[in-house]
Formats: C-alpha cells, sequence, structure tokens
C-alpha cells in the first residue's frame, strides 16, 4: 500500500463528520440542494463583518515594499504587539508581544503546542465528548490522548480527570464554549481545575499544562462569563483563532499565549516558534496578520447564533429530546432516543436530515447538530427530527 497503514486506518475509523458531508453531498445531487438538511459541519454561513473585508482591502492596497516577504516565524511584532493588548485586556493578565505566536488557525496552534511539549509516550487529557482532532494532533507529536468523562451536564469531572492524570500526563486540554456540546465552564469550574492540576502537578512532580483551546470564546450567550484560563492557571496556554468570531476559517490565522509565568515560559515560546518553522506553517499568512490588527475586538453578530439556538432548543425538547442547553458555540449534543446513535443517525439520514454520531467525538449515545447555517435549513430539519424521534420510541 502506498499509505501508511497508520493514517490509512486513521482515515478509515476515525472521520464521522467527513462521512457525513460526503453523505451530504451525494444526497445533494439525489434528491437537490434544498431537499436534504445537512447539519454535521461546522462551517460558519455568515460572512466576516465589513470591518474586516475593508481591512483586508487596504492590507491588500498597500504597496509598502516587503510587505509580502518571509517575517520572524512567531509573526509581525506589530501585530503581536495589538493582540497582546486586546488579550491583555480581555484575561486581565498583562502581557506582551512576546508572549505570543500567531498561527495557521487554532489547529496549526494545537500542533505546535504538542510538538513544543512532548516528549514520547506523554499522555494528554482531553474531556469526552471532545474534538476528535485532538486526537490525531496528539499523535502527529508522538503522544497519546486520554479522555475523561464528563458529568451528564458536560460539566467537568474532577474525580475522573484526576483517576486519568499519571506521572506521564503533561497537558490538559480544555475547549469553552465546547464543541460539540455548547457548554461553557463557569469560573468556579475552572478555578477548581487549576487546584487539581497544581495538587497532582506537585504529587507527580512534573508540571501540568493546561492547553485552552478556544476559537469560540466569542460566540456566547445571554451575557454568561467566560474567564479567560490565563488569568486562573499560570502554566497556562491559551489557543485561539478568528476562524469562528470573524467568519474567516478559510484564512487560517489564530494565536497562542503562553503565560508569562509558565514554567519554562521562555522556552515554550521558542519552541513554538522554532515548531512553527519546522511543521512547515513558516507564519501565519501576512495579508490577514495585517488585516486583523485592525479589527481587535470586532466580531460576528452572536445574536443571530443564540436566535437559532433559541428556535432549535425550543423544537428538540418539545418533540421530546434529551438536551443540554448550549451557552455558546454553534452546536447541540442530544441524547439519542435509542441507545446506538448511528442506527439514529441513519433514521435522521432516511429524512435527509444530517447530523454527526457522538463516538465521532468519543462519546456514543449522543449525535451532533450544527446550526451555523440558513435558517432554511434549521427549520427544514425539524419536521425529520420529529418523525426520526417518534418511529424511535415507538420501537
Ligand atoms: N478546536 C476546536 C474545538 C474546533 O471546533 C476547531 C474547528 O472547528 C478547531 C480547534 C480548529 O479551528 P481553526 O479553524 O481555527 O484551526
Amino acid at each position: 500500500m502506498a499509505i501508511s497503514q497508520k493514517i490509512s486506518q486513521f482515515m478509515e475509523n476515525s472521520s464521522w463528520i467527513r462521512k457525513m458531508f460526503e453523505e451530504g453531498i451525494r444526497m445533494k445531487q439525489e434528491f437537490g440542494e434544498d431537499k436534504v438538511f445537512d447539519l454535521s459541519l461546522g462551517n460558519p454561513v455568515t460572512e466576516p463583518p465589513e470591518e474586516l473585508r475593508q481591512a483586508m482591502i487596504e492590507a491588500a492596497q498597500d504597496k509598502t515594499p516587503g510587505l509580502h516577504r518571509y517575517m520572524p516565524n512567531a509573526g509581525l511584532a506589530d501585530v503581536r504587539q495589538a493582540v497582546a493588548q486586546t488579550l491583555s485586556g480581555e484575561a486581565n493578565v498583562s502581557l506582551t508581544a512576546n508572549d505570543l505566536v500567531m498561527i495557521c488557525g487554532a489547529a496549526g496552534g494545537l500542533n505546535i503546542t504538542l510538538k513544543t511539549l512532548l516528549d514520547p509516550g506523554d499522555e494528554v487529557i482531553v474531556f469526552a465528548p471532545y474534538f476528535v482532532e485532538y486526537k490525531f494532533y496528539a499523535d502527529n507529536h508522538g503522544g497519546k490522548v486520554v479522555a475523561v468523562k464528563t458529568k451528564d451536564d458536560f460539566s467537568l469531572d474532577f474525580s475522573a480527570l484526576e483517576q486519568g492524570i499519571t506521572n506521564k500526563t503533561k497537558a490538559v486540554i480544555i475547549n469553552s464554549p465546547n464543541n460539540p456540546t455548547g457548554v461553557v465552564y463557569s469560573r468556579q469550574q475552572l478555578e477548581e481545575l487549576a487546584t487539581v492540576l497544581k495538587q497532582k502537578s506537585t504529587e507527580i512532580g512534573r508540571t501540568i499544562y493546561l492547553i485552552s483551546d478556544d476559537p469560540y470564546k466569542k460566540i456566547v450567550f445571554d451575557g454568561i462569563e467566560t474567564p479567560n484560563i490565563l488569568e486562573l492557571y499560570e502554566d497556562s496556554i491559551y489557543i485561539t483563532s478568528y476562524s469562528k468570531d470573524l467568519a474567516v476559517p478559510g484564512e487560517r490565522i489564530g494565536y497562542v499565549a503562553v503565560h508569562p509565568k509558565a514554567q519554562d515560559a521562555e522556552n515554550i515560546l521558542a519552541g513554538l516558534i522554532f515548531c512553527n518553522r519546522v511543521l512547515g506553517f513558516v507564519n501565519a499568512p501576512a495579508l490577514i496578520q495585517r488585516a486583523i490588527k485592525k479589527v481587535q475586538g470586532v466580531s460576528v453578530d452572536v445574536e443571530q447564533y443564540r436566535k437559532k439556538r433559541d428556535f432549535l432548543y425550543k423544537q428538540l425538547t418539545r418533540i421530546g429530546y434529551s438536551v443540554v442547553q448550549p451557552q455558546g458555540a454553534f452546536y447541540f449534543f442530544p441524547k439519542s432516543p435509542i441507545e446506538d446513535e448511528v442506527d439514529f443517525s441513519r433514521m435522521l439520514a432516511a429524512r435527509k436530515v444530517l447530523v454527526v454520531p457522538g463516538r465521532g467525538f468519543g462519546l456514543a449515545g449522543y449525535f451532533r447538530i450544527s446550526y451555523c447555517l440558513p435558517d432554511r435549513v434549521i427549520e427544514g430539519s425539524i419536521l425529520g427530527f420529529e418523525e426520526a424521534y417518534n418511529e424511535a420510541v415507538q420501537k
């Protein structure tokens, strides 16, 4: 076989999202675009804010020589300075340009961070359900993901976490607002997490880094607080991107910030910069870096997502689904009315409604609905959700 057995196996077993995406394309070809309700992908339909479009035009029109050349692997100093200033205000920690690295999206940030931190066999704790790519990213750099359970409302389960920590634990990844549940961790939860990690670091005799992977940080509803982990735990690394809050996932832009007091912070930053280079990202794209400098503090209108959430929550609970009300991001993670959620996803697909089975996120028995979609698609899916539910409970 031309490709490695490992990659071949990963591709075969893993990507439910991809499978549903392909199924969606097939069904749209067969039945017509408007007859299929594809709620499987987290690709925002929203357009970027006008301020960003203008900033991109200005950046493209700037004829100052040298703007398109190689740059420091950490990114443009003035851009990092602007980002550091914004983040210092958000996180209540004083940061400078040297505390962060511009990256090719949160995905790029996770990869340079894990490559910097992990030795072969090191373990990275994630909370199930989790963004499935964590598994592959840890594997990319010789590490292994250890999934620990969350509570019924998807909040952090600290006794499960304590049991999951071993002397090989190098890092814990959290994601709040969460993909796939939409849950936001409260300040109290994050404080408790910090306390557990401090204790456990002392107990195992090495620092456990807390990686907060937060591309949905600004997509939150009802004024809920999303404390920044940099405020609460010194050995923390904050990764975010503009993919969701400026609706530009195709532009590949974000940043990693390391707490200035983190154990070995200077070396970690040097590692991140080196890994940006040797993983072949080299640096985050120049044009979009210069554009986002000018739109610090701007984000998409989250009200549109809140309205979609409210509509869907009302409909799903009316039908009878058991579902935790999301407080951010743009996903629901309802319980499947039958044990096997893959079978239930098929029952929905038979009604041209596409969702992702929960095992794609390390938690079977649930399924993910993405609602960053036009109202037409969300509204059109309700009949299918109702019919499939009624059929399932009658079985
Ligand atoms: N982390 C989580 C939890 C995500 O849901 C995503 C994308 O959907 C990413 C990271 C990757 O984000 P980016 O597109 O900024 O690389």
